[in-house]
C-alpha cells in the first residue's frame, strides 16, 4: 500500500470516535423506512460538519440526501443506508430477547453501521482527494428505506446515480467477504379487496365477502405457482382480515404480495397473470379489488472488475483484531441460537482448493470470522435488494464485513442487541477502510473505472436503465 492510501486511511481511525458516536446514536433512534428524519438530520449535519457539500430532499424524498467532496471526475458513490425494522426493539448488549420499548423498531439489520461505515470511507477518499490535490468527487448517498421501501429504487428513478462513475457498499454480517451474489429484482403490490357487509346469519345474500374475494385470489395462485419459471418467487402477506366477528361479512380485506424474478422484464407477465386472478376471485364474489403498486427493484449487477479490486484491498488492510472481550461476548450470544448452515458454510462448500477448504473448515467454530475469505464464484441468490438499481446505473461493489458473533441471524433480536459493541464497530470501521482503499486504487489508475464500465456495458447489453418503478407511483411517505 503506497503512503498516500495509507495517509488516507487514518482518517477512519482518527474520526473513529465521532463515527461511533453517530452509530450509536442511530442504534438509539431506530427509524424504519422513509420515517428516518433523526437520521437524515444527524447525517446531514455531520457531513456539513466534515466539509462534505449536502443536498437534499433527492427524487423527493425528506430522508434522502447526499454529501459531496470535489471536483470534476471520476465520481465515487458511496451507498449509505439507515432505516431498521419494525418490532425488533431490542436492549442493548442483553442475552435474551428484551424489547426497549415493546412493538418498537430496532436495528436488526445492522444499517446503524452500514451507513456509518460508507460515511467513513467517504471521509477517507476526501482527505486522500484533499491531500494530494487531485480531481475528482466523492459523494456519499443517504439512501432511507432499503427495508421493503426500495429508496434507491425511487433515487435512481429520477436519475440520482447518473452520473455517478462507480459506487461502493457493504453490508454488516458475519464473514469479510467480497459479495458475489447476484439478487433478485422485485414487486411488491398490495390487493385491497372491497365488499360489503351484512349479517351472516340474518341477511347473508346482501353481503359479498372481501375476505372470501382474498381467499380465492390466494387459491389461485397456489395454482399458478406450477406455471412459473423455476427461479420465481411469489410470497405474500394478509394484512387486512376485514375483521374479527364471523357473524359480520367482511367489507374489507387486504394482502400485500411479493413476486421475485431474476430479470425485472420477467415480472411484467408475472404481475399481469396475479392480477388477473384478483380480478376473477373479485369477479366470484361479486366484489371490487383495487391493485395498488407499492414499489419494485431491479436485480444487482455483478461487477467483477471491483470486486477483484475490492477482494485484493479486503487482503491488503490489516484485519480487524477482536480481543478476548470480544470474543468471549461473541460466545455468550451463540449460546442464545442454535447454529444451522451459516453463511460461511456456504461460502466454504463453494471453496474448490481442498487445502484451502480444509483450512476454512477448521476455523468454521470461531465465534468471530475475522479472516478473508477468498473470492467465490458469481452465483444467482434469491433475495432482492434496491442496490440493484444503482448497479444498472453505475459499476457496484459490495462487500460483507464481519461485524457480529459467528452465525447470528440477520435480522433478530440478537443482531440488534450486538449493533452497539466493541466488535460491532471494530468491524464497521474496518470494512470502511476496505472501501476507501478500493476507491483511491480507481483514482490511482483510471483504466479500473473504464473497465468497469466496459464490464457493465456488456451485462446489460448496451440497455439503458429502465426502472421498474411505474412512474405514476410514489414512495410510500409518512
Ligand atoms: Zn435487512
Ligand atoms: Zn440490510
Amino acid at each position: 500500500m503506497n503512503a498516500q492510501k495509507a495517509q488516507a486511511l487514518t482518517a477512519v481511525d482518527r474520526y473513529q470516535d465521532l463515527l461511533c458516536e453517530v452509530s450509536d446514536k442511530l442504534w438509539d433512534h431506530p427509524e424504519i423506512g422513509f420515517h428516518e428524519s433523526y437520521a437524515a438530520e444527524l447525517y446531514c449535519s455531520t457531513l456539513n460538519e466534515l466539509g462534505f457539500q449536502v443536498e437534499k430532499n433527492l427524487a423527493g424524498i425528506p430522508t434522502a440526501f447526499s454529501g459531496s467532496y470535489g471536483e470534476g471526475g471520476p465520481v465515487i458513490g458511496f451507498l449509505g443506508e439507515f432505516d431498521a425494522l419494525p418490532e425488533l426493539s431490542q436492549q442493548d448488549g442483553a442475552l435474551s430477547r428484551c424489547p426497549v420499548q415493546e412493538g418498537a423498531p430496532g436495528h436488526g439489520c445492522g444499517h446503524n453501521l452500514l451507513g456509518v461505515g460508507s460515511l467513513a470511507a467517504a471521509l477517507a477518499v476526501k482527505e486522500y482527494l484533499q491531500n494530494n490535490n487531485l480531481p475528482g468527487t466523492v459523494k456519499f448517498f443517504g439512501c432511507p428505506a432499503e427495508e421493503g421501501g426500495s429508496g434507491k429504487g425511487f433515487m435512481a428513478r429520477s436519475g440520482v446515480f447518473q452520473n455517478v462513475d462507480i459506487a461502493f457498499s457493504w453490508h454488516p454480517g458475519e464473514v469479510n467477504s467480497v459479495s458475489t451474489e447476484g439478487t433478485m429484482s422485485n414487486y411488491q403490490i398490495c390487493y385491497h379487496f372491497h365488499g360489503i357487509s351484512s349479517h351472516a346469519a340474518m341477511a347473508p345474500e346482501l353481503g359479498r365477502s372481501a375476505l372470501d374475494a382474498l381467499e380465492l385470489m390466494n387459491i389461485g395462485v397456489q395454482f399458478l405457482r406450477e406455471h412459473v419459471p423455476t427461479d420465481t418467487r411469489i410470497h405474500y402477506a394478509i394484512t387486512n382480515t376485514g375483521g374479527s366477528a364471523p357473524g359480520t361479512v367482511q367489507p374489507y380485506a387486504e394482502a400485500v404480495y411479493l413476486l421475485r424474478a431474476v430479470h425485472p422484464e420477467q415480472l411484467i407477465d408475472l404481475y399481469e397473470r396475479v392480477n388477473q386472478i384478483a380480478k376473477g376471485a373479485a369477479m366470484m364474489t361479486g366484489t371490487t379489488v383495487e391493485i395498488e403498486f407499492i414499489k419494485a427493484c431491479s436485480n444487482v449487477l455483478i461487477n467483477s472488475e471491483l470486486n477483484c479490486v475490492m477482494q485484493k484491498n479486503l487482503e491488503e488492510v490489516p484485519p480487524t483484531e477482536f480481543d478476548e472481550a470480544d470474543l468471549q461476548l461473541a460466545r455468550e450470544y451463540q449460546k442464545t441460537f442454535s447454529k444451522g448452515k451459516t453463511y460461511y458454510d456456504t461460502l466454504v462448500d463453494e471453496v474448490t482448493n481442498s487445502n484451502l477448504k480444509t483450512e476454512l473448515q477448521a476455523k468454521a467454530d470461531e465465534p468471530i470470522h475475522a479472516g478473508v475469505m477468498p473470492l467465490a464464484q458469481e452465483r444467482q441468490g434469491f433475495v432482492s435488494s434496491d442496490v440493484g438499481d444503482v448497479s444498472w446505473n453505475c459499476p457496484v461493489a459490495q462487500i460483507n464485513g464481519a461485524t457480529m458473533p459467528a452465525g447470528v441471524a440477520m435480522h433478530s433480536w440478537q443482531m440488534v442487541a450486538v449493533g452497539k459493541t466493541p466488535m460491532a464497530k471494530k468491524g464497521m470501521l474496518h470494512a470502511a477502510k476496505v472501501m476507501a482503499a478500493s476507491a483511491i486504487d480507481a483514482l490511482e489508475d483510471p483504466s479500473v473505472v473504464q473497465r468497469a464500465k466496459e464490464e457493465l456495458q456488456r451485462r446489460t447489453g448496451g440497455k439503458p436503465y429502465r426502472s421498474p418503478i411505474p412512474p405514476e407511483v410514489q414512495p410510500k411517505l409518512p
